[in-house]
């Protein structure tokens, strides 16, 4: 039969991270995948750092295509310097031929490109792919919210599921362990075998027809999807688990698509208050407090809005909710980047511009997209500490403001 090909769309601090994860166990697995995972990387010059082992005195600081870099070197040099990648993750600089032929997309880069990237990649994709979004963000638009697992799935006409988690790149990167959550409710034609409905992994899908499925708001989706051929194994929980689990990075697979997508992107806002209070020097006991806020936030956003499949475990027990919330409320680059920006009086994109060089934060973004759909519903009052922290960010609130402004909650 034929093997899954894999394509990672995204390469900064987390996509080659992910690409690092995937390529060991497309290794581990040529039964299942192709060996070769194609990783795309918007291209740039980069000179290689004086301090990295790949510095050639010869070059000295010309700066040479990021792609020839990581191809050369295994090891990308600019947003995960010091780390090495397997030799079989190829950049490709090219969106169309890195995603020719892939029958697993794997989405991973900073919310604000995916959609000029999936612009491009329709049409240039197998009818019958699969995606997987590790994006951390949602989609505001004059027609509402919507999650970028769902996005991509829409604009691509293929089936998108989430991975979101406790999940600092950096530290994933070398190998230390954390936990991570895949959620994928595959369109019923994916299961080959018939599943008991208690046991199937989409028990929403009920009766639909074999090209169709539940969306993340429990309405038949109008996208017509395209069945996997049979000569591929199996597109299920178990191969989605194979390709992702490594003895550092456990995975647990479930259903709820919303939960797990919207845990990554509300934790980011979060985390900016989290960094706010840190950096006005309030401790422990005002960060905690920031979590607990903010947890009940999300859930409470989850529930108005994707109520018909939102599950609060998700929120209250997975690693894409509260451990999130947790990792990124302690080290994450929305916490740190916030907590710098009140130190120090300057703004928060001061502060991304100088410190993260060329990362990009999503919690700036996510604050005034959430922001903006709940302002044209009148709901900020609901949602005090959301609206406080896209306040702050326009200097239209102070750090000292948050205790009055979330007092009820
Ligand atoms: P990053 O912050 O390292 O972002 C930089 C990336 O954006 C680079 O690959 C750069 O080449 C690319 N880029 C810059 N301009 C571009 C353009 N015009 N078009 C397309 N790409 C462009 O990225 P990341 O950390 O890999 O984040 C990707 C997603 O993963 C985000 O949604 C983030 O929230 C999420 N995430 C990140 C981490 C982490 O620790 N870094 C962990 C979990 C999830
Ligand atoms: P930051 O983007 O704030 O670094 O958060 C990373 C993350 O998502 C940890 O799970």
């Amino acid at each position: 039969g034929k093997k899954h090909k894999v394509t990672v769309i995204g390469s900064g601090n987390w996509g080659s991270t992910i690409s690092k994860i995937i390529a060991e166990n497309t290794r581990e697995n040529t039964d299942v995948f192709e060996e070769e995972v194609q990783m795309w990387v918007y291209e740039e010059e980069v000179t290689i750092p004086k301090d990295s082992k790949h510095y050639d005195e010869a070059n000295g600081d010309k700066p040479q295509k990021l792609t020839a870099i990581i191809n050369e070197h295994h090891e990308n040099v600019k947003y995960l310097p010091g780390v090495a990648l397997p030799s079989n993750v190829i950049a490709n600089p090219s969106l169309q031929d890195a995603v020719q032929n892939s029958t697993i997309l794997i989405f991973n880069l900073p919310h604000q490109f995916i959609r000029n990237v999936c612009k491009q990649i329709r049409g240039h994709i197998l009818p019958f792919a699969r995606g997987i979004s590790c994006i951390k963000g949602v989609n505001v638009s004059d027609d509402g919210v919507s999650l970028f697992s769902e996005w991509i799935g829409e604009d691509l006409g293929i089936y998108c599921g989430a991975l979101s988690g406790a999940n600092i790149a950096g530290e994933i990167a070398l190998e230390k362990w954390s936990e991570t959550t895949i959620a994928y409710a595959p369109p019923p034609m994916d299961s080959r075998a018939p599943t008991p409905r208690s046991m199937s992994p989409n028990p929403s899908a009920g009766d639909l027809p074999e090209t169709t499925h539940r969306d993340v708001r429990g309405r038949v989706s109008k996208t017509t999807l395209t069945a996997v051929p049979s000569e591929y194994p199996p597109l299920d929980h178990k191969c989605f688990r194979t390709l992702f689990h490594r003895p550092y990075f456990h995975v647990q697979m479930v259903s709820d698509v919303a939960g797990v997508s919207l845990g990554g992107a509300l934790k980011n806002i979060v985390a900016l208050a989290a960094g706010f209070v840190d950096g006005r020097g309030w401790g422990d006991n005002a960060k905690a407090a920031i979590m607990r806020i903010g947890l009940m936030e999300m859930v409470k956003f989850g529930k108005e809005f994707f109520g018909e499949t939102v599950q609060t475990g998700t929120f209250t027990e997975s690693s894409a909710g509260v451990a999130d919330l947790i990792t990124s409320c302690s080290g994450g680059r929305n916490f740190r980047c916030a907590r710098k920006a009140v130190e120090k009086g300057i703004s928060v994109q001061d502060v991304e511009r100088e410190d993260l060089n060329g990362q990009k934060l999503q919690g700036t973004s996510t604050a005034h997209e959430v922001n903006s759909f709940l302002k044209a519903r009148g709901l900020e009052a609901e949602y005090p500490l959301f609206t406080a922290v896209n306040g702050i960010l326009l200097g239209e609130s102070t750090v000292d403001d948050i205790p009055s402004l979330v007092s009820d909650t």
